[in-house]
């Protein structure tokens, strides 16, 4: 499918330059439209009668080829949302959505510890690179099959978060009874061939009698009875819908065949009918038996083998059109690689990743205390801040405007230069700061030491490549190097 420009957008827009939607011209709301900044309801001149036949055109063409599903509450700060994709690979323009995570939850639990699970779930939180990395979801496990037990899990959960929630049972009479007190979108799972239709029957009774909405997922290992199930609900008004075509830890090329077959038909073939968001379940890991990988009773208590499976296929899923994931190891080092895969993955390659240009005082440096100069690459910032908070380093850190580069390649590219840290030093008084004219280069910055001081007049040292490694270097060189260098008098 090609992408769309803004002048298609734009096209379809009324073209008043009213300014009523916040943007100066149409054109400007169509790039924000483009870019998914805005929504097209937020041009009150598209609500006009006249505009109908041309609203609705937009929608058509801004829908993206992978249906967007969402779950959870109105508020959207409790929401799960999903899907929304228009190509392939990344690089041709970006993935939206970051796929949600979810932690599974038995219903067989005890209440307290159900209530401590979800609790931990919801405040789960790892941070990397200045972003905070969480938990999006609770899949509830109906492993009891039991309706009850699977509703008082349910209304445990609804108490002590507000987490949205997937209810994941089989049993459609256990997927009544949730139903009944839910307070929140669910995503429901699963409609299978085999429950299919006393599922949907509860279903669109429950739409019914409520007018409630939920997302469902449909679950099948044949594309084609995917396919069938969704033309069904499609016909039935039952539009927020999830494929998961099984995933088989033990198998996974076998289970990325599909998953990748199911996202061709979606964006390269265009069918409708399998245009929506794919489930993946890593948590599956804990079903098989590591030995001779045969279906066996879950595996409830913490096990390593099976951890280490679950990130691997995880990971391997996210990378192949996983729209969202449930998982049952939830350890944090299970889950810091797959949290950072996602953040990788879900970065729009289009923006560099950067923090601001600024002196930064770290550790409440003084006059005394040694400058240092490095990028202001995100990654390059927390992680030299990182170490330097780890080792107690205390110093005036020149976070040089290399329009998100590492050090390496700033020197290559010419951005980690004299005249850029001239500029700074200048416009942020570094030298009413210090009472020295010394600046510490990374070891990867040396290159560049010449430039920088011919043009900003400062005494350079070359110090380690590594940022682990400048708390020590500083214990052991730094007096010496003021004494003999740096001291202004
Ligand atoms: S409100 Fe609509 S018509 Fe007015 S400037 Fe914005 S996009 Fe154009």
């Amino acid at each position: 499918m090609a992408k769309i420009s803004a002048m298609d957008i734009y096209k379809l827009l009324p073209k008043t330059n009213c300014k009523k939607c916040g943007e100066a011209s149409c054109m400007a709301f169509a790039t924000k439209l483009q870019n998914k900044k805005a929504m097209v309801e937020e041009c009150p001149i598209m609500n006009a009668p006249k505009f109908e036949a041309k609203k609705k055109e937009l929608v058509e063409l801004l829908s993206p080829p992978v249906k967007e599903v969402w779950f959870g509450y109105d508020d959207k700060n409790h929401r799960a949302t999903m899907g929304g994709d228009e190509v392939m690979y990344r690089y041709e323009l970006t993935y939206y959505n970051p796929a949600p995570f979810g932690i599974d939850i038995s219903d067989n639990l005890s209440d307290n510890e159900i209530k401590e699970r979800a609790k931990y779930i919801e405040n789960f939180v790892f941070e990397r690179t200045g972003e905070k990395l969480t938990l999006d979801f609770i899949a509830l496990r109906n492993a009891s099959n039991d309706p009850e037990k699977f509703k008082n899990a349910l209304q445990i959960i609804q108490e002590n978060t507000k987490m949205p929630i997937s209810l994941c049972s089989i049993n459609p009479e256990s997927i009544e009874e949730a139903l009944k007190i839910i307070n929140s979108k669910p995503l429901i799972y699963a409609a299978t061939e085999d429950n299919f239709e006393k599922m949907l029957n509860v279903l669109l009774k429950h739409k019914k009698e409520t007018n409630k909405e939920f997302a469902l997922v449909l679950s099948s290992k044949q594309i084609k009875t995917l396919k069938g199930m969704a033309k069904e609900c499609l016909n039935h008004g039952i539009d927020d819908l999830v494929l998961e075509p099984h995933t088989h830890p033990e198998n996974i090329s076998e289970t990325l065949d599909k998953f990748i077959a199911l996202r061709r038909s979606a964006i390269e073939k265009e069918d409708k009918l399998l245009g929506f968001p794919i489930l993946g379940l890593p948590i599956n890991t804990y079903f098989y038996t590591l030995n001779n990988n045969s279906i066996s009773q879950f595996i409830e208590e913490p096990n390593k083998a099976a951890g280490i499976m679950e990130a691997r296929t995880a990971n391997t899923m996210l990378i192949r059109y996983a729209d969202a994931i449930i998982l049952h190891g939830c350890e944090i080092w299970e889950l810091m690689p797959v949290l950072t895969l996602r953040q990788a993955l879900y970065t729009d390659p289009r923006k560099p990743q950067a923090v601001d240009a600024d002196i930064y005082p770290i550790g409440n440096p003084d006059a005394d205390s040694p400058v240092i100069m490095t990028t202001n690459f995100s990654l390059t910032y927390y992680t030299v801040t990182g170490d330097f908070e780890k080792d107690g380093v205390k110093c005036w850190l020149i976070v040089l405007d290399t329009e998100g580069k590492a050090v390496d390649v700033a020197v290559a590219g010419g951005q980690y230069n004299g005249e850029n840290a001239k500029n700074l030093i200048e416009e942020k008084g570094l030298a009413d700061k210090v009472n020295h004219n010394v600046i510490i280069l990374p070891g990867l910055g040396a290159p560049a030491r010449g430039d920088i001081e011919e043009k900003t007049g400062w005494n350079c040292v070359v110090g380690t490549r590594d940022s682990s490694q400048v708390g020590d270097f500083l214990k052991k060189n730094w007096e010496n190097i003021l004494e003999k260098i740096g001291k202004n008098n």
